[in-house]
């Protein structure tokens, strides 16, 4: 409440143009995952222009991790600078943005990459999810330093790749290498699109399994020669659909997960193919086909994707079990039923508890901008969050940034420059109080 607050405050909101204009100019670098378009452009452009502020910057490809190509390089960059004020602690307050953003579609009448302002909102594909949040985190901390402030705390802003499709040659490669751990980074913000006043404490967890059903080739004139795959993957669906299903959607979590609907346990089967390779053709004037037609079989061979998002009430053991329970079921009542079962990824549940650090500080700092106290949410899918607390083995994670979340993947996808702004000072404000300097 001091007016050197309130000079910090005037300094940021004074760099309205400044936050648009960079949020624009990440908006026209089109980083479409996938592939990883332009990946090393946009993270370039993110340092190079922190380096000239004075930060510390590392280029970080992450070779070997998924993804990464020659054509396709996973750049990463960290940029970091320490404070050489006395007052406050030595912590790290570290920035993490994914560069990365989902393919436009259809539906736009704005250019999805061309950034344009209209109505006080700067529109395009990234805008919200999160190239804004990105450009106030780095408003926050130019302003932060040029303020004159004295601090002994070390700022870390970073952009990493990836994040739409799992964030293994991201966020997960770069814990692995220590750059989310102690004594590194103390406290983390992943300024994703979930409102200005919203706090993120976590997700629900995920288990992806593929499930496949094992058949018998025959002639497809003659099915009863063979054992169809396809029939034995559709009995499982069945199954879940019908018995798991049920007990998934009666089991509530007492996390603030949003939206509502995402409080249960949830299933999805994410893709399902069976039999031969997908052929795409269609019949001429004729009525012929035009391409080669599928032979006729008996599939021998299913695979489904299952998709399982559980709360913080169960337990990933249990989660695998009662698939395979399903699996065995059928095994034991179903002639002919045999199956393999394959685990794509899994990450449990994430939930930073409401006293920590970094949820205090977002909080005071949300309440002294806005006037208003936060509220308090989780997400129902995961975010890098997952790779800073099981690798990094940081605690004091958090998704806090302007945006609203359900424009996100969205066609025409904007953010409001208001709440660029707005998200810009809770940034600072937080990161002096984490880095514990009184004003
Ligand atoms: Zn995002």
């Amino acid at each position: 409440m001091t007016s050197t607050t309130d000079a910090l405050l005037l300094a940021i909101e004074s760099r309205r143009e400044e936050a648009t204009a960079l949020t624009q100019e990440l908006i026209r670098i089109p980083t479409i995952n996938p592939p990883g378009d332009a990946y090393e452009a946009c993270a370039r452009f993110l340092g190079e222009h922190l380096k000239k502020r004075g930060f510390a910057v590392e280029y970080i490809r992450s070779v070997g991790a998924p993804g990464d190509s020659d054509s396709h390089p996973r750049t990463n960059v960290v940029a970091r600078y320490e404070g050489k004020g006395a007052q406050g602690n030595s912590e790290c307050v570290h920035f993490n943005s994914h560069i990365d953003v989902v393919e436009p579609g259809s539906g736009w009448t704005f250019e999805p990459f061309g950034g344009q302002v209209k109505d006080g909102k700067v529109y395009g594909r990234g805008a919200c999810d999160m190239k804004g949040g990105l450009a106030s985190s780095v408003i926050a901390c130019e302003a932060l330093i040029d303020s004159g402030i004295p601090f002994n705390g070390t700022l870390e802003i970073s952009g990493t790749v990836d994040e739409e499709s799992g964030g293994f040659a991201g966020v997960g490669y770069l814990a692995e290498k220590g750059y989310f751990s102690k004594p590194r980074v103390h406290h983390v913000i992943i300024p994703e699109p979930l409102g200005v006043d919203r706090i993120c404490l976590g997700h629900r967890g995920v288990y992806w399994a593929e499930v496949e059903t094992k058949g018998r080739i025959a002639h497809g004139s003659m099915p009863f020669l063979g054992d169809s795959a396809i029939n034995h993957m559709s009995a499982f669906i069945h199954l879940l659909e019908t018995k798991l299903q049920p007990v998934l959607s009666n089991r509530r979590t007492a996390e603030p997960v949003e939206p509502p609907g995402a409080r249960v346990s949830t299933l999805n089967v994410n893709s399902i193919h069976g039999g031969q390779v997908e052929q795409r053709y269609a019949n001429d004037a004729r009525g012929w086909p035009t391409a080669d037609t599928p032979a006729p079989v008996v599939a021998h061979s299913c695979r489904a994707v299952l998709d399982r998002r559980f709360i913080a009430e169960e337990k990933l053991e249990d989660v695998k079990r009662e698939i395979l329970e399903m699996l065995q079921e059928l095994q034991r009542t179903r002639p002919g039923f045999d199956f393999n079962i394959r685990e794509i990824m899994s990450f449990v549940p994430t939930a930073t508890p409401k006293d920590a650090p970094v949820v205090d500080a977002t909080a005071r700092a949300i309440a002294r901008v806005l006037g208003r106290e936060p509220s308090y949410i989780s997400s129902p899918g995961t975010y890098d969050q997952k790779h800073i607390v099981r690798t990094g083995k940081l605690q004091d994670v958090i998704a806090y940034g302007p945006g609203i979340l359900d424009l996100a993947h969205q066609p025409d996808e904007y953010v409001g420059i208001d709440e660029l702004v707005q998200s810009a000072q809770i940034m600072a404000l937080a990161s002096l109080r984490l880095m514990k300097v009184s004003l």
